[in-house]
């Protein structure tokens, strides 16, 4: 396979599980981290890697000099080594909007997709599912909850779906309220009680709007209207999501909270093979707690279904007014209160765009980055 952001948290995961399992890698992808990428070339030996520009091109060749492995670099680079692979799979665990590009050159080069890159379906939901379509590509679900989803609809029909629920873990701040967030830091609210993963996705998190992108996510991969989605907040993270059925059936997936399992099945699909997690210890489990979501206290998960709903080019504006948010409360230019109030009034402003194109979603990606950057200016 192809690991598309292989020095990220689910990209190393990945390469650990082609590792226990024997998968051959055949291409990696890595922009930031070139020491990480270096040590994983040495041990997994693909033949392919993409880097970000012609600088760290001649740093990792240098580095490399005694292996031989054929690299790209720029703004083509994921594309030309989708090209010349010969994989059948593309794992795109790529973080933000730059993935959705390597998203849409997989699907175009044929290939099944395991994309954990959520920004993919929220920036451009409706074009990368119709190009899937057209292609006859699988989109294979890696974010835990909608790899759930998909274990338990399995060949069940659409219309005997009565509801999905997301499970979420409710965050680092799950109980508390709005005048108790007021002084959050940016360390602090780093601190993830269950999932260890990347800076971005903890902060989405702790919002809640992850959950706001898997809702959109979740309409996406399943064909499913939005009110027929709904999210749990199940702290142990420990059920990965549930589907009902219209006899009210629930099925329900669970596991311990390991990402490689997901990554695993979208990789074997539809196989199953010996795991690589460990098996969950019921004698462990002292319970499994419920609750649900606190949208006043959290109204980045409401966001996230007002511009679903708003339709055309909202959720691209909404991906990008969280991405400068997010970074603008890690630098500490904004509080923890201020990111929904930020996207919020980001989204209002987008344009209003019917049957948007891949271009349009790009244009309202980057109209949004520059509005919630002035945003940000004019709240330090
Ligand atoms: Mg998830």
């Amino acid at each position: 396979m192809v690991v598309l952001g292989s020095t990220g948290s689910v990209g190393s995961q990945a390469l650990d599980v082609a590792d226990r399992t024997g998968i051959k890698v055949e291409g990696i992808s890595g922009y930031s981290n070139i020491s990480l990428l270096e040590e994983q070339i040495r041990k997994h030996r693909p033949v392919f890697c993409a880097v970000k520009n012609d600088e760290t091109l001649r740093d990792i060749r240098v580095r490399c000099a005694d292996l031989d492995v054929t690299f790209f670099a720029g703004e083509t680079a994921i594309g030309d080594m989708i090209h010349e692979s010969s994989s059948d799979i593309v794992l795109n665990s790529i973080t933000g909007k730059a993935g959705l590009l390597p998203t849409v050159e997989a699907i175009k080069h044929k290939k099944r997709l395991a994309l954990a890159n959520k920004e993919s379906l929220v920036i451009a939901g409706e074009i990368v599912t119709a190009l899937a379509k057209e292609k006859s590509v699988e989109i294979i679900p890696v974010d835990s909850e909608h790899s759930a989803v998909f274990q338990c609809i399995g060949s069940e029909p659409k219309d005997r779906i009565k509801r999905i629920i997301l499970t979420a873990s409710g965050g680092r701040y799950f109980g508390k309220k709005k005048t108790e967030l007021e002084n959050v830091t940016p360390s602090e609210a780093l601190m993830h009680p269950t999932w260890n993963m990347g800076a971005r996705i903890t902060i989405d998190s702790a919002t809640l709007m992850n959950k706001g992108f898997e809702v959109i996510e979740a309409a996406w991969f399943f064909s499913v209207p939005l009110d027929k989605i709904d999210v749990v907040v199940q702290r142990e993270s420990i059920i990965h999501s549930m589907v009902e059925y219209i006899d009210n059936a629930l099925i329900a997936q669970l596991a311990v909270p390991d990402m490689r399992l997901c990554i695993q099945y979208a990789v074997t699909y539809p196989e199953r093979n010996a795991g690589v997690i460990e098996p969950l210890d019921f004698t462990k489990l002292s319970s499994l707690s419920f609750g649900i979501p606190d949208t006043a206290t959290f109204p980045c998960l409401e966001l996230a279904r007002i511009a679903f709903n708003r339709g055309g080019v909202s959720t691209s504006a909404l991906n990008a007014a969280d991405e400068i948010a997010v970074k603008a409360f890690l630098d500490g230019k904004i509080s923890f209160n201020y990111i929904p109030e930020l996207i919020a009034r980001t989204v209002d402003e987008a344009p209003k765009i019917d049957h948007a194109s891949l271009d349009d979603c790009l244009a309202a990606d980057e109209w949004a980055r520059e509005y919630a950057n002035k945003l940000v200016g004019g709240n330090s």
